[in-house]
């Protein structure tokens, strides 16, 4: 439908997820446009507590809001998914039938769970022995099968980057492992993980601080390897490298899923086709879509060049907002984001890691100078455990940090 000029713009919004809600807070409150974040999900669940509920030091029900609640007042919820996009015609096609048109699209549907890509494993995660924090009911799951297990064999899984905020599938470990060794029973559960890189994280300071405590917890790490394919009725996982594959027999399997950007992306030209992963082919310091410049992207979904977490949302939100707004004004972007990320280990339950750093994995704390944040601390752990969660739902999703 054709757009009056003198209307104000209609911006929308795909995926009302962490980067969907702080964009489209910031872009409302900027007196942009006109605002619709479109989000199927009836609950908006915080991703990062869902290591805290596996590990037991979280209940399920502080990780899950409403959708309605904390869509940020003044932006329109359209509960519909996106089929398709069809960026020359400026017009988003809905599952639900319709479409809506738009003057500016931001793109921000994170990353798909893919399950399905290791053969075996939904029917692991169905079975009692399954559990992941990428999940919430699974989460919930892990939480009383670690705090009851006495012995046995559990082994952790990393999936390959991309992946969202993919060392969290660490965080578990650690806090399960904390548990037991406080019992007096680690010593009877063997502990594998399984790691696609050969370093715990890849930033020499966080993986000094990572093989410490992997080796104070007695983690036997099998790194560079894959998982191929996994048995639930015998309780074993297949895990290779190259053409050496190795079988491992479980008691509990933790397991983290391969993931993709969702295909619709790649389908209309949204992607660089020469881009494997299928993200939003932004310029990664900009924001804006390389060739369709009324597309832009951030969160999981983007391609930033760098691991994707909630806290590298933070400044892309404030690029994003700022370079839209200049555009919209007929300038040209100048904001630049510098890929800034985050992961916060939590290495035991009272104690977190906390690694900080750029594209190039550089050491990048946001305290100014304070770069031993990625020692094991106690504030840290304040940090991860009280205070984001607060600020998430108060500041972030409002698009006020
Ligand atoms: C277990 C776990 C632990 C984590 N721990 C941390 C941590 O400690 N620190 C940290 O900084 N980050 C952490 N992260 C990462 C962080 O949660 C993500 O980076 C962040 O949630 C990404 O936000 P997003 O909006 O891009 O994606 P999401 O939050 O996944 O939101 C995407 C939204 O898009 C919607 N959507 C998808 N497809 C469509 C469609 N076709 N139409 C309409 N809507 C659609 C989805 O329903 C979803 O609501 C963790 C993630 C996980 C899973």
């Amino acid at each position: 439908m054709p757009h009056s000029p003198t209307a104000p713009p209609r911006i929308v919004v795909i995926g009302g997820g962490n980067a969907g809600l702080s964009i489209a807070g910031r872009l409302h409150r900027a007196r942009l446009g006109d605002i619709t974040v479109i989000e199927p999900r009836e609950t908006h669940v915080y991703a990062p507590l869902q290591s805290h509920i596996a590990g037991g030091t979280a209940r399920a029900s502080r990780a899950v809001r409403p959708q309605a609640d904390v869509t940020p007042p003044g932006v329109r919820w359209l509960r519909d998914e996106v089929f398709t996009v069809d960026p020359d015609a400026h017009r988003v096609h809905l599952v639900s039938g319709g479409h809506l048109d738009y003057d500016q699209l931001v793109v921000a549907a994170g990353l798909r769970l893919a399950w399905d890509a290791i053969p075996g494993l939904p029917e692991a995660m169905a079975a009692p022995e399954g559990v992941s924090n990428y999940d919430l009911a699974l989460a919930a799951k892990a939480s009383p099968t670690f705090r009851d297990l006495r012995s046995g064999t559990v082994v952790f899984t990393q999936p390959p980057e991309p992946a969202s905020c993919g060392a969290a599938a660490q965080k578990p470990l650690y806090l399960a492992c904390d548990w037991w060794r406080a019992l007096g029973v680690l010593d009877d559960i063997r502990v594998i993980l399984v790691l696609s890189d050969p370093v715990p994280f890849g930033i020499p300071d966080v993986d000094r601080e990572l093989h410490r405590v992997l080796d104070a917890y007695g983690v036997d790490v099998r790194y560079s390897r894959e998982v191929r394919s996994v048995d639930a009725t015998t309780r074993t996982l297949t895990i290779g490298h190259g053409d050496v594959e190795e079988t491992l027999a479980y008691d509990v399997l933790h397991a983290v899923p391969p993931q993709r950007a969702p295909e619709w992306i790649a389908g209309r030209g949204l992607a660089d086709p020469d881009d494997a992963h299928g993200f939003v082919d932004v310029d990664p310091e900009t924001l804006r879509h390389r060739r369709f410049p009324d597309v832009w992207s951030l969160g999981d979904s983007a391609r930033v060049a760098t691991r994707p977490s909630g806290g590298a949302i933070r400044p892309q939100a404030k690029v994003l907002a700022k370079n839209l707004r200049a555009a919209l004004r007929g300038g040209t972007p100048t904001a630049r984001y510098d890929g800034y990320s985050v992961v916060p280990f939590t290495v035991s339950r009272g104690t977190v890691v906390f690694a900080e750093f750029d594209r190039w994995g550089k050491p990048q704390p946001t305290i100014p100078f304070w770069r031993s944040l990625s020692r094991e601390r106690r504030s840290t752990w304040v940090a991860d455990r009280r205070i984001l969660p607060w600020v998430y739902w108060n500041l972030i999703l409002r698009g006020r940090a």
